[in-house]
C-alpha cells in the first residue's frame, strides 16, 4: 500500500490548511527571498495585475531573512509626523549619506532612492505597516527614523498578511540553487523543496535573497581565517547563492567584497541570528582595549550613531578579533543594555584576570588614559569637551576618569549585519550585465544590490530604504514587462 504524502511534505505545499501552490505553472513574477525587498516587491507586482511566487530558503518560523531583526528605516520627509519629530530633507538625507560612504556611492540613483523614500513612508503603511515611536538609547534617531510597531518581525507580518491576501503564492523551504539565464534573460529557477528537485520557470525574477555574510567560507576568500571568528547577527539562510549565481552568469558587479555592515558585538552572542540584543553601545562611556590590553581608536570621536558601524571592522583588524570595552561604575545605567551582563570586578586588575588579560598592561593602560583625561562638563547627547590630552589615540569627547568601582567590561567580536558586494542596477532596479546592457527580465533589491548606494560606511536605517524603495520599483517594473 502506497501512503499519500503529507501535503506539507509534498512540493510546492504550503500551510496544512491552504492548498499546495503548483510550481509547474510559469508565473509572470518569480521573487527569490523572503524579507522586506521581496514582499515589497511581490505586493508591488500583484498590486500591478501579475501573478507572483515567493521562493523562501527559510521554514515559515524564520521567514524573512535579517527584516526580522529591524526596527527601524530612514525616509526623508518634508515636516513633522505623529511619530518622527521634524522634517528631514532629501538634501540632508544625502548629506549624511555621503559622510558616512565617503562619497563611495552611486550619486544618481543614491539621490533618486532618497527621493523615492518620501513616498515610501506612507506606501509601506498602506500595506499593512505601523509606527511608533523612536526607541529611546544611544542612537538619536527621532527626527530621521521611523519605527515599526512590534519592530521588524511585525513589520514583516503585515507585509506577509497583505501579500497573501492579494493572492501572491508563497512557498517556504524552497531554495533556490540555480538559474538559467541565456543572453541576459531569465529562463527559469532549480529549487530543492520537500526533498525534491524543481525547475520553476517565469517571465521575470526578481532577485531579493540578501547578501553573503552567512557564507564562511566565503568571507574567508577575502577576510582570511579572521572570518572564523567573525558572529553573523542575522540570518542563517542568506549564503549568497542567488548572488554568486547572478555575477557567475553574467551580471554586472558592484561593490568591494570586504566591505560589510559591522559592528562590535558581545563576544558571547550565538554565531547567527543574535539579533539586535547583542548589540553594544557603550563605547563612548568607556575605553576600548584589544588582547595585549592596549586602546586601539578614539572611542568619543563622533556621536553613536555616526560611528557605531565602524566598530566591526576594528575589531576584526585586532589580534584574535577580540576587544573588551571598559567602564566603571558612573556609566553603568547610560546605555540601553544588553542580553548579557558585564563582567563586573572591585579593581582594575581582578578585572583583567576575569577577562584573562595581563593585569599590569591593562592597569599601565587605565592609568594613562585616567592621567590625560581633561577637566569638562560630560554630557552625552552632544559632542562635549570631556578629551584627553597627549595620548594615542586620544578620547576626543566623553572622556572621563575609569576610576569609581566596580569596574565592568564586554567582551566583543565583529558582529557583521550585510554584505555590500551586489549585482548592479539601474533606476529600474533592472540588472545591468556585464557589457553595460540591462538585462531583459531581471530586477534586484534588497541587500543584493545594496552596494550600488552603500560603497561602504552606513548610516542607521538605509538597509530597510533601499529594500524599500528598490523592492516596490523591481516589483512593479517587473510586472509591466511580463504583462505588456
Ligand atoms: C540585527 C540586525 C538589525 C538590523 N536593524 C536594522 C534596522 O533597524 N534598520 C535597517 O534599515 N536595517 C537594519 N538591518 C539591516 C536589514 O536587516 C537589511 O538591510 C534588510 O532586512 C535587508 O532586506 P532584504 O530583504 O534584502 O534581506 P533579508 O531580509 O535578509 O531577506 C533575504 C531573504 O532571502 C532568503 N534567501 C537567501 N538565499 C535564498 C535562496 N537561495 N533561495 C530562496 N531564498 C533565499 C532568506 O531566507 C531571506 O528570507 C539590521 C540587520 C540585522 C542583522
Amino acid at each position: 500500500m502506497t501512503t499519500r504524502p503529507r501535503r506539507r511534505d509534498r512540493p510546492g505545499a504550503r500551510q496544512a490548511t491552504s492548498q499546495p501552490v503548483d510550481l509547474t505553472q510559469r508565473f509572470d513574477v518569480l521573487v527569490v527571498g523572503g524579507g522586506n525587498a521581496a514582499l515589497c516587491a511581490a505586493i508591488s507586482a500583484r498590486r500591478a495585475g501579475a501573478s507572483v511566487l515567493i521562493l523562501e530558503a527559510a521554514p515559515k518560523f524564520y521567514r524573512g531573512g535579517n527584516t526580522r531583526h529591524t526596527r527601524n528605516m530612514r525616509c526623508a520627509h518634508d515636516s513633522a509626523t505623529e511619530i518622527l519629530t521634524g522634517p528631514y530633507s532629501e538634501e540632508e538625507f544625502w548629506e549624511d549619506l555621503l559622510r558616512v560612504t565617503g562619497g563611495d556611492t552611486d550619486e544618481q540613483l543614491a539621490r533618486f532612492m532618497i527621493r523615492e523614500s518620501k513616498e515610501v513612508l506612507d506606501w509601506i503603511v498602506e500595506q499593512g505597516v505601523r509606527w511608533q515611536p523612536s526607541l529611546g538609547g544611544t542612537l538619536s534617531l527621532g527626527r530621521t527614523n521611523s519605527f515599526f510597531l512590534g519592530g521588524g518581525r511585525a513589520m514583516l507580518n503585515a507585509l506577509y498578511q497583505t501579500a497573501e491576501r492579494l493572492g501572491v503564492e508563497i512557498v517556504y523551504e524552497a531554495e533556490v540553487r540555480d538559474l538559467t539565464i541565456e543572453d541576459g534573460t531569465f529562463k527559469s529557477a532549480r529549487v530543492s523543496h520537500a526533498g525534491a528537485s524543481v525547475d520553476v520557470s517565469a517571465k521575470t525574477l526578481v532577485a531579493a535573497a540578501g547578501g553573503f555574510e552567512a557564507n564562511i567560507e566565503w568571507l574567508k576568500e577575502h577576510w582570511g581565517e579572521a572570518a572564523e571568528n567573525f558572529l553573523i547577527r542575522g540570518t542563517p539562510y542568506n549564503r549568497g547563492t542567488i548572488l554568486k549565481l547572478l555575477l557567475d552568469k553574467g551580471v554586472k558587479p558592484v561593490g568591494d567584497p570586504t566591505q560589510c555592515h559591522a559592528v562590535a558585538i558581545d563576544a558571547r552572542a550565538p554565531r547567527f541570528d543574535g539579533g539586535i540584543i547583542t548589540r553594544l553601545d557603550c563605547v563612548v562611556f568607556g575605553i576600548v582595549v584589544n588582547k595585549n590590553a592596549e586602546r586601539f581608536y578614539d572611542e568619543g570621536e563622533d556621536i553613536w550613531p555616526k560611528r557605531y558601524a565602524i566598530w566591526g571592522r576594528l575589531v576584526a583588524a585586532q589580534p584574535e578579533q577580540i576587544a573588551y570595552i571598559l567602564f566603571d561604575a558612573k556609566s553603568l545605567k547610560l546605555f540601553m543594555p544588553s542580553l548579557y551582563p558585564p563582567v563586573q570586578a572591585d579593581t582594575v586588575r581582578e578585572l583583567a584576570d576575569k577577562l584573562g588579560l595581563d593585569a599590569d598592561a591593562l592597569d599601565g593602560t587605565v592609568s594613562a588614559f585616567n592621567a590625560a583625561v581633561q577637566p569638562g562638563t560630560f554630557d552625552d547627547t552632544v559632542l562635549d569637551d570631556c578629551r584627553t590630552e597627549g595620548l594615542t589615540p586620544p578620547k576626543s569627547h566623553w572622556a572621563r576618569r575609569i576610576d569609581q568601582a566596580p569596574f565592568y567590561a564586554y567582551p566583543v567580536r565583529p558582529g557583521i549585519t550585510f554584505t555590500y558586494l551586489g549585482t548592479r542596477v539601474d533606476r529600474q532596479a533592472r540588472m545591468v550585465m556585464q557589457n553595460g546592457a540591462p538585462a531583459e527580465n531581471m530586477f534586484a533589491a534588497g541587500e543584493i544590490m545594496a552596494g550600488n548606494v552603500l560603497g561602504r560606511g552606513y548610516a542607521a536605517g538605509i538597509g530597510m530604504t533601499i529594500g524599500s524603495v528598490f523592492g516596490r520599483i523591481a516589483g512593479r517594473e517587473a510586472a509591466a514587462r511580463a504583462i505588456n
